[in-house]
């Protein structure tokens, strides 16, 4: 039987847990013999190649990392509703010839704080980040039902862009925006927060012991931290998050929930349930986890 393909794109791609993400559940699913899953290092000035040659080599579908979410949009023949109204991909359907481009990053970080009994109907968040991943999780968050959001970023034209599309095309009004550094700002509107989500990559692997926010001593117990980081499995963020008491979360979760929504598109498995039901997600993270050599 000829094994049909799928992999992450992205450069680069050495560190990805897609390939042991997708190996493990293939796996479970019996299905390790018809798929192959495969990383694939694709700098960005061979994307369009790329891209235009995985057709005709058995690629059935594509998860898509840094550097290239954004950048693959205009390769692609369809967007999925969702993807569009972001502005990103991370995961393409390959279907009799025609690519079509679908973002799962916004229903894995729904699906992960379901798990982990975040609310986020109603909830006052403030998120440190305004890139990709950014701009999935506050989508997600304004059809989720989110009160208000208030977006701290580095650099401030991004956070303001991304407050003008939520503004333009969801129904949450109560957004504001701050540079990351505003510690005035930060402090009031943490007192008053239910939820801070690091959407930043400061913090994530080599830089263990740098934390995204300035004032750490604005934490507080009726707090939930959720850091999209999965390595370190503990950031520093988290780890100041619990030293106030206040509830710290991975991005682990997310990262898994996201690759079976992808999972989903591709096997056309409309019933995302029956397969969850089918892979055990205490194994799953124990795999991931032994991988980045976090204690299980
Ligand atoms: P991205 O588009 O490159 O965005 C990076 C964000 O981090 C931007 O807001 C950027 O600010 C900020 N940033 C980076 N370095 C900084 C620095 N030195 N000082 C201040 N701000 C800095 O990347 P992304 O795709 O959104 O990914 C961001 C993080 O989310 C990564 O750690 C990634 O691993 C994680 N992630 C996790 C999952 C999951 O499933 N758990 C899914 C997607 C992403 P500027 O706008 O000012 O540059």
């Amino acid at each position: 039987m000829t094994q049909r393909l799928l992999g992450v794109i992205g450069d680069p791609i050495e560190h990805s847990l897609s390939p042991r993400l997708h190996k493990f559940v293939l796996r479970n699913l019996s299905l390790a013999s018809e798929y192959e899953y495969r990383a694939f290092r694709v700098a960005p000035d061979e994307l369009s190649d790329f891209v235009r040659r995985a057709g005709s080599q058995s690629i059935v579908g594509l998860n898509v990392t840094i550097p290239h979410k954004q950048a693959v949009l205009q390769y692609l023949d369809e967007l999925d509703l969702g993807a569009e109204k972001i502005g990103a991909v991370n995961t393409i359907v390959f279907n009799q010839g025609k690519l079509k481009g679908y973002n799962t990053d916004g229903a894995g970080f729904v699906r992960a704080a379901r798990t982990n009994g975040v609310a986020l109907n109603a909830s006052k968040v403030v998120m440190l980040g305004a890139g990709g991943a950014a701009k999935a999780v506050a989508f997600a968050l304004a059809e989720t039902g989110a009160a208000q959001l208030s977006i701290y970023n580095r650099s401030i034209e991004r956070a303001l862009e991304l407050k003008a599309q939520l503004l333009e095309k969801t129904r949450l009004s109560t957004i504001c925006v701050h540079r990351l550094d505003d510690r005035e700002c930060l402090c009031d509107d943490l007192s008053r927060s239910t939820l801070l989500i690091n959407t930043t990559s400061i913090g994530m692997h080599p830089r263990f012991s740098e934390s995204p926010l300035v004032i750490p001593e604005a934490l507080h117990s009726g707090l939930t931290v959720f850091d999209l980081i999965y390595n370190p499995g503990e950031t520093e963020l988290m780890r100041q998050a619990q030293h106030r008491g206040a509830r710290a979360v991975n991005g682990l979760e997310m990262l898994i929930y996201q690759g079976l929504e992808a999972l989903c598109l591709w096997l056309r498995q409309e019933e995302f349930s029956k397969l969850e039901e089918k892979i055990s997600l205490l194994h799953l993270k124990n795999e991931l986890n032994e991988t980045l050599g976090v204690p299980v």
